[in-house]
Order: structure tokens, then C-alpha cells, then sequence
């Protein structure tokens, strides 16, 4: 049992996203006994598309120890990775890895999080610095909290209350996605990737893939499904061209799931015949509902501003390939746990808890645009209010 002493002068704590980096801090600091409150704009459970996440040590610390859920129990064990040349050829090295779905974390921390701490369909329209304190605003009604955590997301909103010096900016690329239940793979096909972790480097382009959970977090064999990811790169007009769904609706950043232009579809089946080696190449194809997201950088330099903190992708927004976004979430939330179990007073806590993890984020932030790099998807980098405009 871990001995809690939390400052005395924080005992409110409101949260202003209620995806899993707003979670993570709900449900730690809700173990500090602290009256906890989060508010999520979007209605219902959100629509995790399946997608995958690479399970890294402090998500899998944080569901034991807090969510009570034993993560071998609800991930897919790897035990190589193998690298495809665009022949077919495979290359092969032991490396062990677990993955698990967004959904199946999420899930494990709604379990957790008491319902009635829990408010959907409640945008946060305002945040008011007051000293040491902060008011949420929602529409109409008012909520003075001792500490209030930013959790919005990438697009953040009130991230210029923290650090009004940074903004977001395409990447240059972005990544098709695509999620296949097991059930639906041929065989042999589904052989190929059996525990491993798949990878083709190609010209200016990477694909990789692997088994996640099936639905309810089953990890059975045959049960599971395969998730697969695909950086490609695209200039501004090419980004709102495939964003831009059936309908001719333009959706900026991103294609959900189901709304893929057919001919948007098409280039992207013609494009995995002419680039990627055949196992991958089959994976596209067997796709119903390919989907996409823009990647897009973020960094900060203050994650503090008195009782306004920034957190998960609101502070920095890491590349994917760095698979260390919902753990980079899941480290902020416990450090913040730690630094007030400990502290005499929540300014040193506050002061600590940002001092460590700036130095992480920015870290992580370099190593994800390095691997870009070398992977020769950079060059169409932009700032994001000049691309994918939703129509
Ligand atoms: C291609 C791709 C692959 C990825 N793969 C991985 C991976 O392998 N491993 C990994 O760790 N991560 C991966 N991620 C990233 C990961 O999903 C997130 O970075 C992580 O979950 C942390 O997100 P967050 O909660 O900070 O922000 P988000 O998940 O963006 O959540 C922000 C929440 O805030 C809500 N919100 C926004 N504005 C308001 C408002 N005004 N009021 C109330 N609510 C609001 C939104 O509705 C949303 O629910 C990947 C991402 C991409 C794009």
C-alpha cells in the first residue's frame, strides 16, 4: 500500500480531455484521493478505430498497479521483428514486444475512473489562470478548480495558456491505416506475420504491421485482428485530396474509417502494387475500411503556467514511430502522482513534475523527427493552418 500525502493546498483537480492522456491523470490522481473531474467534449465511447499500440513500461506499470488489469493478459506477445525487402525476402531478429489496442487501455481506465467523474458531450469552451487555481468554463456554467490539467489533444485549444509560443505543423506525411479481423485473413497470409513485428523500409516510405486484441481484449489466436501502418508521404493539396471523403466532405487531418473516396482507395491499392512486397501488398487489399491521419509535431517549452498544466499531446505531439505517445501520456501521469505524493507544497511539486517531463518530451519529440528523417519522409513539412482545411 503506498503511502499517500498530498499538498495541502490542492484537493480539486479538473481535466479537460477524456481521452487516454486525460484519463491517465484521472484515475492517478484519483488514487491520491484528490476530487477529480473530467470533461470530454466528444459523446459516447469514442470510435478507437482498433488501432494498435506497441505496449511500452509505464502504460503496462500504470494498468497493474492502478487499473488492476495484467497487461500480458490483454496484449499480443511478439517475438521478432522481420524486415521485408520489396522482393518478398524477410530478415529476421529476435526482439520481444507486446502489443495492445487503444481501446483495450481505454477501457481498462473507464473500468477504473468512477462514472460519475466522467462527463462526455461537455466541451471546455474556457480556462481561466487564477493564482493558484483555475476556473473551467462550460458554456454557460463554471467550475474554480486548485489544479487544472490540459489534455485536449494535438489541435489543442488552450495549449497558448501554457506556451503561446507553439503550434503544430504537418509532417509532411501522413499514415493509412488499416485494421483486419483474423477471422478474415487467409491463412497463410495470417502465417506470415504470426508473432512477429513486420517491417518494409522502402523508397521514402514505410509499411509496418502486427496482431492486436480482437474485441473485448481478446488476445486468442484467430481471434485477434492485424493492424497495419503505412507513412506515405503527401504535399498540401495531395493531404486535402485524401482527406476529402465520398461525400466530398473535407475532413482536414484525418479520414475516419468508412468514408475512404473510391478513388482515393483505388491510388491507394495501385500504390501498394507497384511499392510494397506481396504479403503487405495483400494486407491493403483485404482492408475494408482503410483510414488515415496527418502526422503532425508539436513541442512546447512550459508545460506549467501556475495551476495550468500540459499534458500528453497538448504539450508535445511525438511521431508515431517513436510507439511511445500513450506511454510519454501514461509517464506524465505518474510523475505528476509522485511529485505530489511527495511534495511539501504543490508549487515544488508543479515545478518538478514540469522540469522532468520537458526534458522527456523534447527527447522524444527529437527522436521521432530523426527517425522520419532517416526514413526520407521529411522535405513537405508545413504549418498546419496552411494544410487539409476541413470543408
Ligand atoms: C498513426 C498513429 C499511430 C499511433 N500509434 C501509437 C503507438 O503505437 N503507440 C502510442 O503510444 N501512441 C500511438 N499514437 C498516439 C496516441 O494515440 C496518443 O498520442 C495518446 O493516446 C495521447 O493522447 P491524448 O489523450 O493526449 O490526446 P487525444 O487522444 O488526442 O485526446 C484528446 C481528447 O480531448 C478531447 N477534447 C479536445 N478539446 C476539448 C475541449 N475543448 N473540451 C473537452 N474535451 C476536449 C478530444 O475529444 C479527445 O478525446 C499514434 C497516433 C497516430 C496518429
Amino acid at each position: 500500500m503506498l503511502t499517500v500525502t498530498t499538498p495541502p493546498d490542492i484537493s480539486t483537480v479538473g481535466i479537460v480531455g477524456g481521452s487516454l492522456g486525460g484519463l491517465f491523470h484521472a484515475v492517478a490522481l484519483t488514487e491520491l484521493g484528490l476530487d477529480v473531474h473530467v470533461w470530454e467534449r466528444s459523446t459516447g465511447r469514442p470510435d478507437d478505430r482498433g488501432a494498435g499500440i506497441v505496449l511500452q513500461p509505464s502504460v503496462a506499470w500504470f494498468l497493474s498497479e492502478f487499473c488492476g488489469v495484467d497487461a500480458d493478459q490483454v496484449s499480443v506477445p511478439v517475438t521478432h521483428r522481420q524486415f521485408f525487402t520489396r522482393t518478398g525476402n524477410v530478415r529476421i531478429m529476435p526482439m520481444r514486444q507486446q502489443m495492445i489496442s487503444w481501446g483495450t487501455i481505454y477501457k481498462a481506465l473507464r473500468d477504473t475512473l468512477p462514472a460519475e467523474r466522467y462527463h462526455d458531450g461537455q466541451p471546455v469552451t474556457a480556462l481561466t489562470p487564477t493564482p493558484a487555481a483555475a476556473t473551467l468554463h462550460l458554456g454557460s456554467t463554471a467550475h474554480a478548480v486548485d489544479l487544472a490539467i490540459v489534455a485536449d489533444g494535438s489541435a489543442s485549444l488552450h495549449r497558448g495558456l501554457v506556451a503561446p509560443e507553439s503550434a503544430s505543423r504537418y509532417a509532411g506525411y501522413v499514415a493509412y491505416r488499416g485494421v483486419i479481423d483474423e477471422a478474415d485473413l487467409p491463412q497463410e497470409l495470417a502465417a506470415c506475420f504470426r508473432d512477429r513485428f513486420s517491417f518494409y523500409d522502402g523508397d521514402r516510405t514505410q509499411f509496418l504491421c502486427y496482431f492486436i486484441p480482437g474485441d473485448f481484449g481478446t488476445t486468442a489466436p484467430g481471434h485477434r485482428r492485424m493492424n497495419w501502418v503505412w507513412y506515405v508521404r503527401a504535399d498540401a493539396p495531395e493531404l486535402e485530396h485524401i482527406t476529402t471523403d465520398r461525400n466530398g466532405i473535407g475532413h482536414g487531418l484525418s479520414l475516419p474509417p468508412g468514408l475512404i473516396a473510391p478513388q482515393v482507395r483505388t491510388d491507394l491499392l495501385t500504390r501498394a502494387r507497384s511499392t510494397l512486397p506481396q504479403p503487405l501488398r495483400e494486407l491493403v487489399e483485404h482492408t475494408r475500411e482503410p483510414f488515415l491521419q496527418a502526422i503532425l509535431d508539436a513541442r512546447v517549452t512550459r508545460m506549467r503556467n501556475d495551476r495550468l498544466l500540459l499534458t500528453g499531446d497538448a504539450a508535445f505531439v511525438v511521431r508515431p514511430h517513436t510507439a511511445a505517445s500513450a506511454e510519454k501520456a501514461a509517464a506524465d501521469a505518474i510523475t505528476l502522482f509522485h511529485a505530489l505524493r511527495q511534495a511539501q507544497s504543490a508549487d515544488a511539486a508543479l515545478r518538478a513534475w514540469e522540469q522532468l517531463r520537458l526534458a522527456e518530451g523534447a527527447a522524444i519529440y527529437g527522436q521521432g523527427v530523426g527517425l522520419g528523417h532517416r526514413l526520407g519522409l521529411s522535405g513537405m513539412e508545413a504549418p498546419v493552418s496552411t494544410v487539409g482545411r476541413a470543408g
